[in-house]
């Protein structure tokens, strides 16, 4: 039986956007120009198509620009380096993303270094780590912020609760892990060599599960009562051959314990490219040195 408090990131979401289109038009008439986003896709994965035209739409959509640039799979490493410059020179673009993961013949880390750092809404560039975990403004990784968000809405101050990241990527766990230090949680980050995973997370009044394996977290290991944010995106054999989406955590069990967490799908996920717009609503105000209460956002 669940007992745990759903936290509905799909409806919080929702209000995100709502807020950042109320922002956006005000962009607008103080810059005399929208807010624009540029999204780079090279080669024609089915899951990053879907993302892209998800961006694309939803960037519209809070009346922002959106640029969309599709590139052959065999684009070469010096046409999309030339592609990046030129969005880094191009003053009606304010965020760049290019979508990863890229064909293998391509850098990603050199793709991400050539991105200018103040249009890096995506928070990959050394220099926005680098930022994040000095406490410096810049930009961060678009999932562990949508998981603060939801943090915060649940549970207000954050300080000196026990967090565990199960995840240690440079996209998910490490970003995760320095927001929740920045809110003054005592921080452990898990991965695939520690020990006692289960007694680790069964000390964590937040865990954060950002694995890749399906259903892996059970009920048991939680702290009764604790706050459970899954990251996990797997998609599974169901029944009747179908397949369909989980989590890192065995949502049944676990929700029976916790005291709120995040369904697969519906929780994490929607908050994704909400908080991209609001990274490039943020970068537009910077560039064009447009006041923003980004607190409020
Ligand atoms: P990575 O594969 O880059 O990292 C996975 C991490 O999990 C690694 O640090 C790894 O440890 C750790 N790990 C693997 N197996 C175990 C184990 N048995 N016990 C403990 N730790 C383990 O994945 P990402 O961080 O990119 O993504 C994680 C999940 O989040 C995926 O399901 C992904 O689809 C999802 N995701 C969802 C997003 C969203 O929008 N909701 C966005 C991004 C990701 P080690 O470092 O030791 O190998």
């Amino acid at each position: 039986m669940s007992t745990a408090e759903i936290i509905d990131g799909k409806a919080f979401a929702e209000g995100l956007r709502a807020r950042i289109a109320e922002m956006a038009a005000s962009f607008e008439q103080a810059a005399g120009r929208k807010a624009g986003l540029a999204v780079v896709l090279v080669g024609a994965d089915p899951a990053s198509e879907v993302y892209v035209r998800s961006k694309g739409k939803q960037t519209v959509a809070c009346g922002m620009e959106s640029f969309e640039y599709k590139l052959p799979a065999d684009t070469s490493e010096a046409d999309l380096l030339a592609m990046v410059e030129q969005l880094n020179a191009d003053p009606a673009v304010d965020g760049i993303l290019v979508q990863l993961p890229l064909p293998g013949h391509l850098d990603e880390q050199k793709i991400i270094s050539t991105t200018n750092p103040d249009k890096d809404v995506d928070g990959f560039h050394v220099t926005n780590v680098g930022r994040l975990s000095t406490g410096l403004p810049g930009f961060v990784p678009c999932t562990p912020l949508g998981c603060i968000m939801l943090l915060r809405d649940r549970l207000g101050s954050l300080s000196g609760l026990e967090a565990v990241v199960i995840g240690r990527s440079n996209i998910v766990g490490k970003p995760m892990a320095q927001l929740l230090l920045a809110e003054s949680c005592t921080v452990t980050i898990a991965h695939s060599r520690t020990k006692d995973l289960e007694g680790v997370v069964r000390r964590a009044d937040i865990v954060v599960a950002a694995v890749g394996r399906p259903e892996m977290v059970k009920g048991s290991w939680i702290k009764p009562g604790a706050t459970v944010i899954d990251v996990g995106i797997n998609r599974i054999e169901g029944a009747e051959g179908k397949t369909k989406l989980v989590g890192d955590v065995d949502f049944a069990s676990a929700a029976s314990v916790a005291g709120a967490i995040t369904p697969v799908p519906g929780g994490v996920g929607p908050m994704t490219i909400a908080v991209l717009l609001r990274n490039a609503l943020v970068a537009a105000h910077r560039n064009a040195g447009v006041a923003l209460d980004e607190a409020s956002l």
